[in-house]
C-alpha cells in the first residue's frame, strides 16, 4: 500500500500573516508530496516494508535494508515530519491555537523550563542555530521535557523519542516571506502551535 499525501487540515490561507498562503501550496502540495513519492518508489520492491507505517520504520531503520535505508531515513523521514508538522499548527485566532499552552504540557514546561518565554526561548536559539536544514523538536526524555534539532529530515523517532512539537527549518518552510531571517519565522510561527495537539502528542509521548 503506497503513501498518500494527507490533506492539509486547513485552508492554505488559514496560517496567515504568519505563515503565507503560497509557502503552504508549495511546501505541501510540493515538498511533501516529493517525499512520499520518492519513498514510494523505493518501497516499491519492498511490499513487506510499505505494508509498515512510515514512523514504524524509522522507529528501526537497523531493520530496513540497506539499499533503501538512506530513501527511507531522508523521504520516509520527511513524510512522517511534516504529517506531524501540519497537524501542529492551527489555523490563526482559533481556540487553542498561538498564546500560552494550557493543559498538561503548561504544567510540564512551567516544571521544567521554568515558565512559557523561558521555554520559547530556549525552543527558538536552539532551532535558529540548526546548521543548515533541519528540525527543533520537543521530546521527553527520562520523564523531562527537551528541546533537540535534527539535520535534514532524520525524526527523534529513529532517537527512540517521540515528537511532542516540531518545527520545520528548512528554507523551503519560510524564505518567501521571512528570506534569511529564520528568527523571525521562528518568533511568529508560536501564533499558530495547535495546543491542543501538542497535548495528545504529549500524551502519547508519556505512553
Ligand atoms: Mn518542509
Amino acid at each position: 500500500m503506497a503513501y498518500e499525501l494527507p490533506p492539509l487540515p486547513y485552508d492554505y490561507a488559514a496560517l496567515e500573516p504568519h505563515i503565507d498562503a503560497e509557502t503552504m501550496h508549495l511546501h505541501h502540495d510540493k515538498h511533501h508530496q516529493a517525499y512520499i513519492t520518492n519513498v514510494n518508489a523505493a518501497l516499491a520492491n519492498h511490499p513487506d516494508l510499505a505494508a509498515k507505517s512510515v514512523d514504524d520504520l524509522l522507529r528501526d531503520l537497523n531493520k530496513v535494508p540497506e539499499d533503501v535505508r538512506t530513501v527511507v531515513r531522508n523521504n520516509g523521514g520527511g513524510h512522517s515530519n511534516h504529517t506531524a508538522f501540519w497537524n501542529l499548527m492551527g489555523p490563526t485566532g482559533s481556540s487553542g491555537v498561538g498564546g500560552p499552552p494550557s493543559g498538561a504540557i503548561a504544567e510540564q514546561i512551567a516544571k521544567d523550563f521554568g515558565d512559557f518565554d523561558t521555554f520559547k526561548k530556549t525552543f527558538n536559539e536552539t532551532t535558529a542555530k540548526q546548521f543548515g536544514a533541519g528540525w527543533g523538536w520537543l521530546v521527553l526524555q527520562d520523564g523531562k521535557l527537551k528541546v533537540i534539532t535534527t539535520a535534514n529530515q532524520d525524526s527523534p523517532l529513529s532517537q527512540g523519542l517521540y515528537p511532542i512539537l516540531g518545527n520545520d527549518v528548512w528554507e523551503h518552510a519560510y524564505y518567501l516571506k521571512y528570506q534569511n531571517k529564520r528568527p523571525d519565522y521562528l518568533a511568529a510561527w508560536w501564533n499558530v502551535v495547535n495546543w491542543v495537539e501538542v497535548n495528545k502528542r504529549f500524551a502519547v509521548a508519556k505512553g
